[in-house]
């Protein structure tokens, strides 16, 4: 296959060869002569294919919520090319059989994968840390969906465990001692993110990314929510994650949401907000992650002290960005890294994240040009409804994985009948040598 034309995240227009499931060569002009198909990409930008470090795909347990098929769908019509899915399953996944369990179901997802383990008093580091997986995590230092909270001695032997076994650790990070109670005498839905004060974040940030030092570990924190989370993440050394509801929401959207945009941890005030987007524009934030967490309408539609916490946001990332690129300070260049290339170095994915010649043909093609509302009722994962309702997206026109066109929004059948891999099993390749100074590749 042959992309003609392209213009890649750093602005130059190149042709783009894939042969199998590699990116074969990318230059001002390729021959076509043996290409089984071109695809004429003249004013589009080809990216490469997101890397969403955190997802809920819901299975086993709660098939009602969302399933790897229709989950992997919604990621793939979103330009997500892999998925990590958390262990807050039932039953979560916190041992070889459970693991084993979890990768059957993956077996049904149309965009590659990766499966992380997950901590509790159960969990059994003996059998599940000889698994492939992709990370230890998000290890909650608070209940949220699954109560998988645990005790910080806990902690200590998960950071242990896992850097034994060289797999990176993920942090859920609040401290529910610092939650304020007192916010539980209210019913209106802005109760929840009162509730789940932001001093709950910071504190346990701060605290996880002392032991994580003092073990002389790295850690990566999962939906950090607040600046200050993000700065003392940063401070540390560690790396950060930020989810596109709390760059994009704040409390002053709950009016209008209500337990639709109720989540773990919480939408933060709009100044907060302000400073998290700025973060994100050309700060510390290493990589935007959606912490997907599908809940039926049925289970929302409730009060806030009995409504689940979680949105939908794997469809929904790469279009919201691409749209803010549109209109504002966040370039294509540093979309390209907070979505694939941040993720796939931080993570120990080789062969990912840039368009470049030996890497995996993980690829998106968008038409900046052309943004289109969003629709919940229009969205793949199988609850039908999502925070950012009628905002603007660029949504992809196509997208790749591993030189397979999984997705391609404007044919009869846009699904193809593709089967992920885990990211963790698949075999690496030699990196190319990079011609322009970028990380290991080109765009
Ligand atoms: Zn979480």
């Amino acid at each position: 296959m042959l992309i003609r034309n392209a213009t890649l995240a750093d602005g130059r227009t190149r042709d783009v060869r894939v042969s199998g499931e590699t990116i074969d060569a990318v230059a001002p002009e390729l021959d076509a002569t043996d290409a089984d198909r071109v695809v004429d990409a003249t004013g589009k930008r080809l990216l490469p294919g997101m890397i969403d470090a955190h997802v809920h795909f819901r299975q086993p347990g709660f098939n009602h919520k969302e399933t790897w098929e229709t989950g992997s769908r919604s990621a793939a019509a979103g330009g997500v090319t892999t998925v990590v899915d958390q262990p807050n399953t039932d039953p979560p996944t916190i041992d070889s059989a459970t693991f084993r369990q979890k990768l059957e179901y993956a077996a049904q997802s149309i965009v590659d994968f990766g499966i992380n383990g997950g901590v509790t008093a159960d969990w059994r580091p003996d059998t599940l840390l000889e698994e492939p997986l992709f990370a230890l995590g998000e290890v909650f230092l608070a209940d949220s969906t699954g109560e998988m909270g645990i005790e910080e001695r806990l902690f200590v032997d998960a950071i242990d465990g896992a850097a034994a076994h060289g797999v990176p650790v993920t942090v859920h990070a609040e401290d529910a001692s610092l939650f304020n109670l007192s916010a539980k005498e209210r019913d209106d839905s802005d109760a929840w993110s009162a509730y789940r004060a932001a001093r709950a974040e910071v504190a346990a940030i701060e605290r996880a990314c002392a032991i994580a030092a003092d073990r002389n570990v790295g850690i990566h924190i999962a939906h950090t929510s607040t600046p200050e989370g993000i700065d003392a993440a940063a401070e540390a050394g560690m790396t950060c994650e930020v989810t596109p509801h709390h760059v994009l929401l704040s409390r002053s959207d709950i009016t209008e949401l209500g337990t639709f945009g109720q989540m773990n941890p919480p939408l933060r005030r709009e100044k907060r907000r302000q400073r998290v987007y700025e973060r994100v524009v050309d700060g510390p934030v290493d990589m935007i992650a959606t912490d997907h967490a599908p809940h039926t309408r049925e289970e929302k539609d409730t009060d806030v002290w009995s409504a689940p916490s979680g949105v939908p946001g794997v469809e929904t990332a790469l279009p919201l960005l691409l749209a803010e690129a549109r209109r504002g300070p966040l370039t294509f260049e540093r979309i390209r890294d907070l979505t694939a290339a941040n993720p796939a170095e931080i993570f120990g994915l080789p062969n990912r994240g840039t368009v470049a010649e030996g890497n995996h043909a993980d690829l998106v093609l968008v038409d900046p040009g052309t943004t289109e509302p969003i629709r919940g009722s229009e969205l793949h994962t199988k609850c039908d409804w999502t925070p950012f309702e009628g905002r603007p997206g660029v949504f992809p026109k196509l997208t790749m994985v591993r030189g397979e066109i999984i997705y391609e929004r404007d044919a009869d059948e846009p699904f193809a009948d593709h089967r992920g891999e885990n990211v963790r099993e698949q075999s690496v390749k030699p990196a190319e040598q990079a011609d322009d100074g970028t990380r290991n590749g080109n765009g």
